[in-house]
């Protein structure tokens, strides 16, 4: 005989075996006991919720021989032909298979056929998927539904159901568990089955379960079988961190192992997903997030190391892999492509990932450009929620906390500069800190065209001068250091920074106080802002050029 399924054996039998229902088993038994059930019922929710389960107990209870407080006995014969599937009182159809007019009119002639003083319950799975035809005889025979026949329609998409059938039926909405009862029970099962299963494997189990009942103990079953321990090779950590980290080679490397170890390339792009997926809504709704509290944390810092946009980039890159995948003969082809994409940001030119690249570079460019570009998403403390659509600010990587003082605003003054906007940042690594006394910060600047153009962004240092310091900072320009002077005609050829080479500092990430010393070499005088700017965002137009002053 063939082991019995882990969700067959512990399918629910009674109203009050099934798990996070409560509401809909209030209605049902109350109707029961009242003897005021329904003809015609709704049964919505997500896959493997117990919506058919609850259908066949209903069947059940209604046909009992000795009923109890709206339950089923579970031992008359009623009870066992049902539980067995051999009771003609419950008729099951799939309508994704059986959508047509013919098989609807088959199963409304046998609804006709009464068997006295019993109740037929005629289970209609998936009805969203019933041909126009066959929902228009169904719809018939909703209107006058022959007596002690009880249709129940399942479906897990209730808005694809037509108004007119959803009107004619009382509508019972099935949710996904809440991990913590989902938690007890594969413990409960595990304990009543015997099985030997590791909390890494049942933390798993209940990752890849995703709230369903029927898809955790599926789970739960493949692993037990597996030996009970958790299958490393579907973890996404690897995959989630080389995202973060931007690292092709890791990627690449994770996948390979994971394939080597017999993994299916769809189900390994599946499962990064759907921890992308649970990293998004860390991000935006705390509260929705599935998982058991130890994967909660560590999914909960992934998701701030990656910022949303980045989350929401891989998701639908990975997401349009999984589409091709059904017809790409190659499918671990497409993961590689697709994960070498999100890991190399600066190769690609769609919108989210230049966001994504904006933002790194709002974030300061750093200074070791091996290190990997860590940057919180911007949080709101109200709500503890990452903020859409907010501008990324910037903190001052200051030592100290609090306030500066005018001592410290020069001693400290190459990590102020870091805190600036790019531009100014760029331009400002090169000029130094003299003095500050009475809220008048003196500096210096290589030399006057390097003061000019210092000089341009002022006001905006001095306002962010005076948010960090708290009190009005004005910044005074001392002579510049290296001044070109007449006699040292060689000296005039001082490197100066241009827009250009500013230009080209911001967005290639190089370090900025290099600047004035870089030499000047032929390409960079020749080449234009445009073509800088071309070369950081290959693939780019120049949709409108700024006069000239
Ligand atoms: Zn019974």
């Amino acid at each position: 005989m063939a082991v019995q399924s882990l969700y067959r054996r512990y399918r629910p039998r009674r109203f009050d075996e099934l798990k996070g229902q409560e509401h809909v088993v209030r209605a049902l038994q109350n109707a029961v006991i009242n003897h005021r059930e329904g003809q015609a019922y709704l049964f919505s929710g997500p896959r493997g919720t117990g919506k058919t389960s609850t259908a066949r107990i209903l069947a059940k209870v209604l046909n009992c021989e000795e009923p109890e407080n709206g339950e089923p006995c579970g031992i008359c014969n009623s009870c066992g032909a049902i539980d067995s599937g051999n009771s003609y009182d419950v008729l099951e159809l799939d309508a994704a298979s059986n959508n047509g007019v013919e098989n609807m009119r088959d199963l409304i002639e046998r609804s006709s056929l009464g068997n006295p003083g019993r109740h037929r319950v005629f289970i209609l799975d998936e009805v969203h998927m019933l041909s126009k035809p066959a929902e228009a005889a169904l719809l018939k025979t909703l209107e006058e539904p022959p007596p002690h026949v009880v249709f129940v329609l399942a479906t897990t998409d209730p808005q694809k159901v037509s108004e007119t059938i959803r009107s004619r039926t009382q509508h019972l909405q099935f949710h996904l568990l809440p991990m913590h009862d989902l938690d007890e029970h594969v413990r409960w099962v595990i304990k009543d089955a015997n099985l030997k299963v590791s909390e890494a494997a049942i933390a798993q189990v209940l990752t890849q379960g995703g709230g369903s009942a029927r898809d955790t103990l599926s789970a739960l079953e493949l692993v037990a079988a597996g030996g009970g321990e958790a299958d490393e090779q579907l973890s996404p950590d690897e995959f989630v961190e080389a995202i973060i980290d931007r690292d092709p080679g890791r990627a690449l490397g994770a996948t390979a192992a994971a394939i080597q170890r017999g993994a299916d390339p769809r189900m390994l792009a599946e499962e990064i997903v759907r921890q992308l997926r649970e990293c998004f809504l860390s991000l935006m709704a705390p509260d929705l997030v599935q998982l058991p509290e130890q994967r909660k944390t560590l999914v909960a810092e992934q998701a701030r190391r990656m910022g949303a946009s980045t989350v929401v980039r891989a998701i639908e890159v990975l997401g349009e892999i999984l589409i091709e995948m059904r017809h790409a003969p190659d499918a671990r082809l497409l993961i590689e492509v697709a994960l070498v994409k999100l890991t190399s940001v600066n190769n690609a030119n769609d919108n989210s990932s230049l966001i994504a690249r904006i933002e790194r570079l709002e974030a300061g460019i750093t200074r070791d450009a091996s290190a990997p570009m860590v940057r919180p998403a911007p949080i709101n403390a109200a709500t503890g929620k990452v903020q859409l659509g907010g501008k990324a600010t910037v903190a001052v990587a200051a030592p100290s906390v609090g306030p500066l003082s005018d001592e410290q605003l020069v001693s400290q003054w190459s990590d102020v500069v870091s805190g600036f906007k790019a531009l100014a940042r760029a331009v400002f690594s090169a000029v130094s800190a003299v003095s500050c006394v009475d809220g008048v910060l003196t500096v210096s600047a290589p030399n006057d065209a390097h003061q000019r153009k210092a000089q341009e962004h002022v006001a905006a240092v001095e306002a962010q001068l005076s948010s960090i310091t708290g009190r009005k900072i004005t910044v005074a320009f001392n002579a510049p250091t290296a001044r070109p002077s007449a006699a040292a005609p060689a000296r005039a050829k001082a490197p100066v920074a241009t827009d250009e080479q500013i230009a080209e500092a911001v967005f290639e990430d190089v370090d900025p106080s290099q600047l004035t010393s870089a030499p000047t070499t032929k390409s960079t005088t020749t080449t234009s802002v445009e073509d800088q700017l071309a070369k950081a965002f290959p693939g780019s137009k120049l949709v409108d050029k700024p006069k000239k002053k």
